[in-house]
């Protein structure tokens, strides 16, 4: 998994932007040389009341336990290394000071319409790569219908051709599910299909 595409896929609480300091801190770590992508592996971030509320990349998981923002509960089996010193690599980190999180914290947009629907036809219920699917407005513009989460679906462009301007019922089309908005229940979703490959962040997700 590319780790650009990570950091748009979950609710990400506001937290200040990395800074020259931040780099500086990190900057003589150095991966081990068998896992060197290990400071692009996913961190599970939890709240301060043990809530899961973010997936990060190890780098940024390292800046706050180093700021001491955060603590690690649970370790990956890395190590990062400096002249001096060893880091253990987390797994798990959870903020030491509760951090409010907006119940709706996604912007509307094509992209994270299409995480929501799980790059999945609403229509037909095939999934496809993002480049083979296009927004559907449920109930048609011409009718009176909003760029809305709860109007907009993912759509292939053979169900979008066969839908045309007319509503599912007219149509003969039956939607998967019903649209809503991508909230932070969504992201826990994502964080649950990532997290089960990784023991270690069971116990938090699945509760
Ligand atoms: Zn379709």
């Amino acid at each position: 998994m590319r780790s650009s595409g990570q950091d748009g896929l979950y609710a990400r609480p506001r937290m200040a932007p990395g800074t020259a300091a931040d780099k500086a801190r990190l900057a003589p770590f150095v991966s081990p040389s068998s896992r060197p992508g290990v400071m692009q592996e996913p961190v599970l971030v939890l709240n301060a009341t043990f809530e899961p509320i973010n997936v990060t990349a190890v780098r940024r998981a390292m800046v706050l336990l180093l700021k001491g923002v955060a603590q690690a509960e649970e370790l990956n089996h890395a190590e990062v290394h400096s002249a001096t010193k060893a880091l253990k690599v987390p797994s798990v980190i959870r903020l030491l000071a509760y951090r409010h999180i907006p119940k709706q914290t996604r912007a509307l947009s094509r992209k994270n319409i299409l995480l929501r629907d799980h790059n999945t036809c609403q229509f037909c219920g095939n999934a496809f790569p993002a480049s083979e699917l296009t927004l559907d407005h449920v109930v048609p513009r011409s009718r009176g219908g909003r760029s809305s989460w709860e109007n907009l679906v993912a759509c292939c462009y053979q169900c979008n051709n066969a839908k045309g301007d007319r509503t599912p019922e007219e149509a003969g089309l039956q939607l998967q599910r019903r649209p809503r908005p991508f909230t932070l229940h969504t992201s826990r979703q994502l964080m649950r299909l990532i997290g089960h490959k990784d023991e270690k962040w069971r116990k938090y997700l699945f509760y």
